[in-house]
């Protein structure tokens, strides 16, 4: 990769402008990247199409987050069978824009039990080979991503197991939803080596596509509560984590290309330029 990539998970609350001109308000802060959130449905309207045409391979480098509901792994065949053809119109979708990078949540409606978990992720494995031997993919590839609750598809292993087990998905390494999924787990920054180093060695030829999304959340027992705004603190008073300067440090020492989205609340690309200004700094 040519350049750092950094920037925002849809249209920032702070961004009070028309969307034609977002693009430049990002690039005063440094920022190079705005992920399209299809939040209800891959559908986006005639002008912006052209106005993301337009920014495209021209300084700006997007990517698209699947909807809520596309949901691979659930018990329900009908949402499976609806899953799969979302899906298949966001491939074309991406492919007319010229963008590579789908993100998709594994989903839920799953035995939440080890067997119930297996079966889910083999279907969802079987449903991705079945849709990405139908269908021609062009450059774009698959980013399944880490669930941020306890109870969601989605964990280290299985977003491992998903990646391994089909030649177009990367991993979309959530790092708060790997935090907050795991109750607390990512203290250091030895602890967020530990997870890319295992990435690396269980996916060597994908680690260096990695997409990220990176801010500080809240979480309780069962995971993910809230992201938090960035560089404030948990409701009980607890710094938020996982700690972003640690991460950056750790792409920097793993001398990994970064692709790294902020979702901190209302303040995204407060986040995303912290986080390109540390990535700027030796
Ligand atoms: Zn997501």
């Amino acid at each position: 990769m040519e350049k750092e990539i950094f920037g925002v998970a849809g249209v920032p609350t702070n961004y009070k402008g028309k969307f034609k001109d977002l693009f430049a308000w990002l690039k005063g802060m440094g920022l190079n990247a705005f992920e399209i959130q299809c939040t209800y449905g891959f559908k986006i309207s005639e002008d912006r199409q052209q106005i993301i045409r337009e920014h495209n391979n021209n300084g700006v480098f997007f990517s698209i987050h699947a909807p809520y509901y596309i949901n691979l792994g659930s018990l329900n065949k009908a949402v499976v069978d609806r899953s799969f053809s979302n899906m298949k119109e966001g491939i074309s979708l991406a492919k007319s824009l010229n963008i590579t990078r789908i993100i998709f949540h594994p989903g839920g409606g799953h035995e939440n039990t080890p067997e119930g978990r297996v079966k889910a992720i083999n279907q969802l494995v079987d449903a991705v080979n079945k849709l990405t031997s139908e269908i021609d993919m062009g450059e774009v590839r698959l980013y399944p991503e880490i669930g941020g609750k306890t109870a969601s598809l989605g964990s280290l292993d299985e977003i491992i197991d998903i990646c391994k087990r089909c030649k177009y998905c990367y991993p979309c390494i959530d790092i708060a939803h790997l935090h907050a999924r795991e109750i607390g787990s990512i203290n250091t920054k030895q602890d967020i080596l530990d997870k890319l180093n295992k990435i690396k060695s269980a996916l060597p030829d994908k680690f260096d596509k990695i997409h990220f999304h990176a801010y500080t959340i809240e979480y309780g027992d069962k995971g993910e509560i809230k992201h938090l705004y960035h560089g404030k603190n948990m409701a009980d008073g607890r710094v938020g984590k996982p700690n972003l300067d640690d991460f950056i440090s750790s792409l920097k020492e793993l001398k990994l290309s970064p692709w790294v989205i902020s979702e901190a609340l209302d303040s995204q690309e407060l986040g995303a330029k912290y986080m390109h200004d540390l990535y700027l700094k030796n």
